[in-house]
């Protein structure tokens, strides 16, 4: 069964290999589309003991199937690279959870909330929310079949440091930040603490992972966009910074042997700055980073340049934002033409939190998250979504903010066929 299960491999390979790519897509991908799809449930049938292996192969071509009348290329890509890496021996824990969840067009969530942190009473940090907005999206019946949640890895000590400061980084694990670093982060140091942050780190880590081996074509975090985290030192509730981290990962594995040929662009639409990821690739052509704001909000003695940051007044409302969110948009693809994004998906901008001044409504914000999906995927560009700030009192509307983002994405990319 194994030589079967392998030989079927190589003949895949083989037929997606040999197609030159002057062939062109359109009398080529058709048949092998059609191929790919009625093999893939023959094969899932016959090869069941080897089905995990091959799934992910399988529907990461499915997935790219339509895409291949324009992207073609970059589904060779994709496909090499989610080949190689099922044969690497080193594979780090964020990879793994990428490959074990496989391929297929609803989305994947990675979620942290299983790590459950003791914060004192009455602390003003919403903590509860992660876990609602997950139980949100699991108890939607809606979702079934296009959304898949999944616990997130650990990132690894050799991850996080492609980001931050050695000294920093020990001082988190061991607990001997001084009072000062800890207060402006803003939770009280603990083992636990520890453990959320790494699978925060992580899950950002796996979703850019299942992206960039074409599994996917968007994954997401129910945590991370942990912005305001520099290289050196946290603060606003941020410890490690997941989005630079994953990019910095993503630069190492995939910038010579797979397709990350053009710059990662962070679109950061959390109410607050993300000074601490403007300030990591400050001078980094490799990153772009863009920051849409409340001009009076948070951060204010720390706020950075990102490569774009727009400043919005308060009570901005809906029309204005996404006539300014649509404009820079086209801008920014039009210019950088980038190969891969981060969606910090923050709700804090909504006319009940406590915190931003933006004034959006839960419509506006769903049409916001909408505009962002749309260009990628008019685009085939690979997407990671992150979860940022939200801090309605009680939390019940920011919840369902949060919960809007995955849920529009996985009706979105579920619906591309
Ligand atoms: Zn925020």
């Amino acid at each position: 069964m194994r030589t079967r299960s392998l030989l079927f491999s190589k003949v895949m390979e083989f037929v997606v290999r040999a197609a030159p790519a002057s062939a062109g897509p359109s009398h080529l991908m058709s048949p092998l589309r059609t191929w790919t799809r009625r093999r893939q449930l023959t094969v899932l049938g016959v090869f069941s003991p080897f089905t995990g292996q091959m799934s992910g192969i399988l529907n990461s071509l499915c997935s790219y199937s339509k895409d291949c009348r324009t992207n073609y290329p970059s589904m060779l890509h994709h496909y090499s690279c989610t080949m190689a890496s099922r044969k690497d021996k080193n594979l780090t824990d964020t990879k793994k959870a990428a490959l074990q969840v496989g391929g297929g067009r609803s989305l994947v969530a990675f979620y942290a909330d299983n790590n459950v942190v003791p914060l004192p009473s009455g602390h003003r940090f919403p903590m509860e929310k992660y876990r609602a907005t997950r139980l949100m999206l699991e108890e939607d019946a809606s979702m079934e079949h296009i959304l898949i949640t999944r616990p997130a890895p650990f990132v690894s000590v050799q991850e996080i440091l492609l980001v931050h400061e050695e000294r920093y980084l020990h001082s988190i694990l061991n607990g001997s930040l001084d009072k000062k670093e800890q207060n402006n982060i803003g939770f009280p140091w603990s083992p636990e603490l520890v453990n959320r942050t790494r699978a925060s780190m992580g899950g950002t880590v796996a979703a850019m992972h299942s992206v960039m081996l074409g599994l996917r074509r968007a994954a997401a975090n129910i945590a991370g966009g942990t912005h305001h985290a520099f290289s050196d030192h946290g603060e606003g509730f941020c410890i490690f910074n997941d989005i630079a981290i994953a990019a910095r990962v993503a630069l190492e594995d995939y910038s010579e042997k797979c397709n990350l040929d053009q710059p990662i662009l962070v679109i950061d639409l959390d109410v607050h700055q993300g000074n601490g990821t403007a300030k990591i690739f400050e001078g980094d052509d490799r990153v772009i980073t863009f920051s849409i704001q409340g001009a009076n909000n948070y951060p204010w003695r720390t706020r950075m340049k990102s490569d774009y940051d727009v400043d919005l007044p308060d009570e901005t409302g809906d029309d204005a934002y996404l006539a300014v969110l649509s404009e820079w948009l086209q801008k920014l693809f039009t210019l950088h033409k980038p190969s891969l994004i981060f969606f910090q998906a923050g709700v804090d901008a909504l006319r009940e939190d406590s915190f931003g001044r933006l004034s959006m409504s839960r419509q506006g914000l769903l049409q916001r998250n909408n505009m962002v999906y749309s260009a990628c995927l008019t685009r085939s560009l690979p997407l990671v979504i992150t979860m940022g700030g939200g801090y309605s009192r009680p939390s019940d509307a920011s919840v369902v903010a949060h919960a809007d983002v995955y849920r529009s994405a996985a009706l979105r990319y579920s619906a591309m066929s």
